[in-house]
Parts: C-alpha cells; sequence; structure tokens
C-alpha cells in the first residue's frame, strides 16, 4: 500500500530538546497523494502518526514509540507569491528563513519570526501557531495564516480558510487547526499573509541593565509613553556569557543582561528620554542585523552547554511582569539550580531554562514555574505549545480558568476529528484531558 512512497526503517530521532523519536517507519511523502496513502495505510493498521517538519519544537511534540513518522521534507515549494492579493502559497516544508529571503526580493515579508526562523518550518511553525521576537508588534502565525489544504485522519483532503483578509464564513475552523500540534491532520498547503518590507528607519538598541526587573520596569515605561517596538527581548547574564562563549558575540558581561529593542525611527527619541542615565549602543542596518541574529541564537548557545534543559515559554499580563520575574527568581534561589531566562518581554512571554540533570526534578520544577503563569492570569504556553511536558499544567489552567467543560468540548473536537486515535495521539489537550481525569501522571523523555 506503500509502493512507491520513500520509506526508512526503525531510524531514530531526537528533537531539538531531546525528546525521543523511536519510529516504525519513517515515511517522506512527495505529494498530497502520497500523503492520504500513509494517512490511509496507519488508519487500516492503526499505527499512529506522527508529523515531523524540523523537528525544533521544545515540548516532546514529537515524541513516539512505534509510529509512522512522515517527514514532511521533501515537500518544500514556494507555490504561488501573490502580489496583489499579498499572500503566499507553500508546501509545509518550506524554510521560513528562506521564505522571506524570496519574499523580501519582490519587496515583501512574513513577520512572524521564531527564534529558530534559520531552522524550522512553515508547516512546523503552523501547526504550532508560532510567535517569536516580532510578536510584540506583528503577533503570531495565528494572526497570519489565512488558509490551509489538510489530509484528515478518515483520508479525506480538506482546504480551510480562504486566502482573503477577511472572511465571515461558518466556524473559525481554520484556528482550530493552526496550533493543533500535528493532532488533527497533517497539513499539505498553507496560504500566509504578507505587507510590504518597511519603508521607515529603524533602529536596534542594545541595552544593558543590571538586572530583569529593571527590564521589566523598562518595559512597562516603554508601554505607557505609547511606544510600539518591532522587537522588545530580554536576555539575561547567563545567556549574555554563553553567547559569548559560544559565538564571540562581544557582549558586556559586566551587568545583569541586555535588552533589545527596535523600533521605527519616529519614536527613537521617546525611547532615548527613557534611557537616560544607562549603557546602551544604537545600531542600525547590518549591526542591527547582527545583534537579532545573536539574541536568535540564544537558546542554541544554553544548549550547547547543558545537558538536559527544560524550555519554560510562560506568559503573563505585561503588568504582572515583575511580579512573575520575582517568583521565577525565587524557584532558582530555592532548589539553587541555574535557570538563565530569554524572554519576549515586550509581550510578557518568558523562557526560563531550566538546566539540571535530573529529569523527574526538572520536570518538577517546570511545573511549578508554570503554576505562576497559571496564578499570575497567565498561560503556561505563550508560543512553542503543549506537547506532552505541558499537559499536565495545560490541564490545570484550563480547569483554573475556563473550566472542565473548555477542557471536555476540547477533548471532544479531537474525538469528532479523529475517532481512529492516530493523529499524533496521548498529547497536547487530549494528554490533559486523561491527566485531568485521573489526576497523576508523570512526563518522561
Ligand atoms: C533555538 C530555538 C528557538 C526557538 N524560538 C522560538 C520562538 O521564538 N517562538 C516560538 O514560537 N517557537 C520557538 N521555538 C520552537 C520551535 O522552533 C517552533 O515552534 C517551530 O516553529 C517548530 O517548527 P518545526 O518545523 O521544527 O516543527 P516540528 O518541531 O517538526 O513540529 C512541530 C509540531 O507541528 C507538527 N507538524 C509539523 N509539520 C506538520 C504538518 N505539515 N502538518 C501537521 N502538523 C505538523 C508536529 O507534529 C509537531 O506537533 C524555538 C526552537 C528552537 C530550537
Amino acid at each position: 500500500m506503500l509502493e512507491g512512497i520513500e520509506i526508512e526503517e526503525g531510524k531514530e530521532r531526537e528533537d531539538f530538546a531531546g525528546f525521543k523519536i523511536k519510529p516504525k517507519i519513517i515515511a517522506y511523502p512527495k505529494s498530497e497523494d502520497e500523503v492520504v496513502r500513509i494517512v490511509n495505510y496507519a488508519r487500516d493498521n492503526k499505527i499512529p502518526i506522527v508529523t515531523y517538519g524540523a523537528g525544533t519544537s521544545l515540548a516532546g511534540h514529537l515524541q513516539c514509540e512505534g509510529c509512522i513518522l512522515v517527514d514532511m521534507k521533501r515537500m518544500d515549494k514556494i507555490l504561488e507569491i501573490n502580489e496583489i492579493d499579498w499572500y503566499v502559497r507553500v508546501q509545509p516544508a518550506v524554510n521560513l528563513e528562506r521564505l522571506n529571503v524570496e519574499l523580501n526580493k519582490k519587496g515583501f515579508f512574513f513577520p512572524p519570526d521564531p527564534a529558530s526562523y534559520f531552522l524550522c518550518s512553515v508547516g512546523g511553525a503552523t501547526a504550532n501557531a508560532s510567535g517569536g521576537m516580532r510578536g510584540v508588534k506583528y503577533g503570531t502565525f495565528r494572526d497570519w495564516v489565512l488558509a490551509l489544504r489538510v489530509v484528515l485522519p478518515n483520508g479525506k483532503v480538506v482546504k480551510i480558510g480562504e486566502p482573503l483578509r477577511k472572511n465571515r464564513g461558518g466556524y473559525d475552523l481554520l484556528h482550530l487547526f493552526v496550533g493543533s500540534e500535528g493532532t488533527l491532520g497533517i497539513i499539505t498547503e498553507i496560504w500566509l499573509r504578507i505587507i510590504p518590507l518597511p519603508q521607515r528607519k529603524s533602529y536596534t538598541l542594545l541595552v544593558y541593565v543590571n538586572d530583569v526587573e529593571e527590564a521589566g520596569k523598562l518595559i512597562f515605561n516603554i508601554r505607557k509613553k505609547g511606544i510600539l517596538p518591532e522587537i522588545a527581548e530580554y536576555i539575561d547574564d547567563q545567556v549574555v556569557r554563553a553567547l559569548n562563549r559560544q559565538l564571540n558575540a562581544g557582549l558586556d558581561e559586566s551587568g545583569g543582561g541586555a535588552f533589545i529593542i527596535s523600533v521605527e525611527e519616529d519614536y527613537l527619541q521617546k525611547l532615548l528620554d527613557l534611557l537616560a542615565g544607562k549603557k546602551y549602543i544604537i545600531t542600525e542596518g547590518d549591526e542591527a542585523e547582527k545583534i537579532y541574529s545573536i539574541r536568535a541564537q540564544s537558546a542554541i548557545a544554553l544548549k550547547a552547554e547543558a545537558k538536559l534543559m527544560y524550555v519554560e515559554d510562560i506568559v503573563v499580563p505585561v503588568s504582572r511582569l515583575i511580579d512573575a520575574i520575582k517568583r521565577i527568581k525565587e524557584i532558582e534561589k530555592k532548589y539553587n539550580i541555574r535557570m538563565p531566562v530569554i524572554a519576549h518581554i515586550g509581550d510578557g512571554n518568558l523562557h526560563p531554562n531550566i538546566i539540571l540533570d535530573d529529569p523527574v526534578k526538572a520536570q518538577e520544577i517546570f511545573e511549578e514555574v508554570a503554576k505562576i503563569a497559571i496564578e499570575l492570569g497567565g498561560s503556561v504556553s505563550g508560543e512553542h505549545g503543549i506537547g506532552v511536558q505541558k499537559a499536565k499544567v495545560l490541564a490545570e489552567q484550563l480547569i483554573a480558568h475556563n473550566g472542565k467543560e473548555v477542557l471536555k468540548i476540547m477533548k471532544g473536537i479531537k474525538d469528532l476529528i479523529d475517532p481512529y486515535h492516530i493523529m499524533n495521539p496521548d498529547k497536547f489537550v487530549e494528554l490533559a484531558y486523561k491527566l485531568s481525569e485521573k489526576n497523576e501522571g508523570s512526563i518522561s523523555r
């Protein structure tokens, strides 16, 4: 039944975060028809399917044992750049950086930029509803995906959404699939909204701060003054040192980390007024690009020096940032561990990275940090998604903020679309529901 499809047997992989992927077979479809045949085969033989983009997800989304791993890498074409309707239509394995190189040639760009933009696939980022450094201004993939073609677990192919700027047709199934982590179907084509490249000059400032609290206060003031940054990021002193060691980044190590902010020229003076007395450099052009790229590689620099690293992705209302930061620091002190912080601080999204060789203890601490977000009215995941690692805390968040009924509705949607239980099963909402019923469960790699 899989004749003619490129198949590899029994080759194990690890995702970026070290979660094990132990497939029975790996399939490399070259077309939507081949994807349909793989799904039909998996359903008839009751074998779970895990769809693989570039393997950079961070919460065990791809973990499996005995699955068919559907690696989309052969479906990597940019199919259409529409300069009038302002969309681009792509196959899922298109690399995000490559996409922007092609769009830039025509004067356009696609803003969402997970810091893995040079590694990740558009399909994976769509299935993860990824955010990124420009999220503070442009939002996440959720705000930019217009339509999808999807192979459902029953083998049928559907087109969801339309490449339109406005569309009020029916229930919003599109946003159900964006961020569904491969649990509802395999995405084979994606329409993304694009916009013209910004015309105004912009500046990137590297501001040295004494600590993360000072970075938090800076963001409060920036928002009060009505400054809309393009990026507003923070890396703490441990990240600065790792970047210097790994990339020769040349950052000043004497303070408590760096705040990186890009603004259009109209906002520059207002920002400089706020920075009076602080140590900073202003860059533009290639120099600004270099700072952006150093920031993007922060997690890679940390990971290069850690055996095991658990990447948090909590998000809180910006007004609660300082409370969250103080409580994170208390946990770091309480357990006497290293927990370097990378943050999309402009939108309240914090990535404390738990570096600890004991996976059980690390997961316990991970959940303790996630609870800070729940208690402060935030979310356990701003952009990375749930996978297996955050399923327990997702259940706690939904029950605390929305009620168990909402979790039940989510589980009902999974059952409706995938009654065969084959599409990336036992993760995300399904696992959250299961753990909430049993009130138990441990997550391992
Ligand atoms: C260094 C680093 C920095 C990062 N920074 C950010 C960041 O700033 N913001 C952010 O949001 N994330 C970030 N991430 C997390 C991750 O990179 C993103 O979520 C990314 O977009 C995932 O893309 P991928 O192609 O690697 O997907 P994968 O990891 O391969 O897959 C992700 C999920 O999508 C599913 N999937 C993949 N392709 C398809 C498809 N065609 N159809 C259906 N389901 C599919 C998978 O089954 C899985 O559940 C970072 C990761 C790293 C390693």
